[in-house]
């Protein structure tokens, strides 16, 4: 008789691709099964793990960064292996995941940009707010970058989380900046900064504003820069009055009365100045011959009510223009595709119903494939919304477990996977050398009197483990 699936003998074998908090929950969840003998191998196209956490989450809210405390605990269970420095479609293709695991877990994020769609968007000055931060975040890929920090005005486009993220690191000191791990060429740049003048730029009204709470307080207590807002652009307009009266969320009261107090600030003769504008939508962005960006065209917005309810954004005739050279658009992040994966492209997301990839003609479920965070969901909710979202994949696939709908791997057996990785990729790995990595970080930054200097190219981190 057949050895049973999630025997000890016989455990059920998991791929996950990509390492960050959505990864980790459902690893989390899989490995607490009780009757049910789960292995899990982790794959990440970089040496290091923790995706957005690492190479997201901004380097002054340290806080926010010791979840990795929890995922380093899940990683020590012993049927957890990481495969660092190993990439999905190049080293290994969905087919040699397919023989060898029972399960393959999409967990990549969102590692791109949406675009604003306007003229001039790429002139020289206009950059994605994900480049910017992957770049003060020290991720390898970026850390080549230049940004033209010799000007005085910049803007950043949106209102969400991570447009806060960038225009607080444009308007800190290099004294706060010193006391975060930020990458140690953006410390460097960032002291050299001219940068006098930033503009957040909302295209909506102060009550729609998608940053939170925290976010928004936290930017009137930075060390050297002011922040205000327009009086006339944080007065409410009828349809937000009303529909703060009916809101259930009292946060939202809050918030405008932040942005309203902002509005009273005066000058305190700080450095800097951060203005967080409301109303206003980029059309286009001008440039010099050489193709350096100028100045910025912005439309003023009324809100109208939707169909739906919603209130958004409508042009009117009247226009202005900012001085501004330098611009980051923060509109939100974008999924790439993955080879071989069924994608929406419209969404941005591995297409998916509860975490069951979906194949597009059959618009059934393929078996073994599943997937969980921002490339299930799209690019929102804070690293905690990635929990819930985890369970419901990784429920989904223990019920699949339950009836058998697994995929048949022709070699399941985890030490045919790590020859195979070996024979791909000789330089992978394991989570043991990033222990080694962080070890090696933190010393370093001590030695910097920095909570962490990280390393920001892959050779140098392969040469620092020997590879
Ligand atoms: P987000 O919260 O979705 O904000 C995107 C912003 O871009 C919104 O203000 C949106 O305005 C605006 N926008 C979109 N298209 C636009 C256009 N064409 N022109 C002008 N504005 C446009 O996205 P995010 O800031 O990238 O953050 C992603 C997620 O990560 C969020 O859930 C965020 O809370 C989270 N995060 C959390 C933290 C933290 O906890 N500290 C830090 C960083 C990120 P509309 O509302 O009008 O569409």
């Amino acid at each position: 008789m057949a050895t049973q699936l999630g025997a000890d003998s016989h455990p059920l074998r998991v791929a996950v691709i990509g390492s960050g908090p959505a990864a980790f929950y459902a690893v989390e969840h899989l490995l607490k099964q009780i009757n049910l003998v789960v292995e899990v191998d982790m794959f990440d196209r970089l040496p290091t793990p923790f995706g957005l956490v690492r190479g997201g989450v901004a380097p002054d809210h340290a806080k926010i960064k010791t979840v990795t405390k929890a995922y380093t605990q899940i990683a020590s269970h012993p049927r957890f292996r990481f495969y660092g420095n190993v990439e999905f479609g190049q080293h290994l293709k969905l087919t040699d995941f397919r023989e060898h695991y029972h399960q393959i877990l999409y967990a990549t994020g969102a590692q791109t940009d949406r675009r604003m769609g306007i003229p001039g968007e790429d002139l020289a000055g206009s950059h994605p707010a994900t480049e910017f931060v992957a770049w003060y975040n020290g991720h390898p890929d970026y850390s080549d970058l230049k940004f033209d920090l010799t000007q005085e005005c910049a803007a950043v486009v949106g209102v969400g989380n991570v447009a806060i993220d960038v225009a607080r690191i444009l308007c800190r000191t290099v004294d706060e900046l010193k006391q975060t791990d930020i990458a140690d060429y953006a410390l460097e740049a960032l002291s050299q900064s001219k940068i006098k003048e930033v503009y957040l730029l909302g295209r909506r009204g102060p009550a729609q504003a998608a940053f939170t709470n925290p976010e928004i307080k936290e930017v009137g207590e930075m060390q050297d820069a002011d922040v205000f807002t327009l009086a006339n652009e944080v007065e409410l307009d009828d349809l937000s009055k009303a529909a703060l009266a009916t809101s259930a969320d009292r946060s939202l009261i809050k918030k405008v009365e932040i942005l309203q107090g902002y509005a009273t600030r005066q000058p305190s003769g700080k450095s800097r100045q951060l203005t967080v504008r409301f109303l206003v939508s980029p059309v286009e962005l001008f440039g010099d011959e050489q193709g350096r960006m100028t100045k910025m065209k912005l439309v003023k917005n009324v809100l109208v009510a939707s169909e739906t309810g919603s209130l958004n954004a409508k042009a009117t005739g009247q226009f202005e223009e900012l001085p501004v050279s330098l611009v980051f658009r923060s509109v939100g992040y974008r999924g790439v595709p993955l080879p071989e994966v069924p994608f929406h492209e419209r969404w941005g997301v591995i297409l998916n119903e509860k975490g069951r990839v979906i194949d597009p003609d059959t618009k059934q479920p393929r078996v073994g494939e599943y997937t969980t965070g921002w490339i299930k969901r799209g690019p929102s909710g804070v690293i905690g919304t990635n929990k819930p979202d985890s369970v419901e994949t990784a429920t989904c696939m223990l019920d699949d477990v339950e009836q058998g709908a697994v995929l048949q791997p022709i070699q399941p057996e985890w030490d045919c996977v790590e020859k195979l990785v070996r024979e791909r990729q000789p330089r992978y790995c394991t989570f043991a050398d990033w222990l080694k990595l962080d070890e090696l970080e933190l010393s370093r930054g001590k030695a910097a009197g920095r909570p962490r200097l990280k390393f920001t190219n892959v050779a140098e981190m392969l040469t620092a483990l020997n590879k």
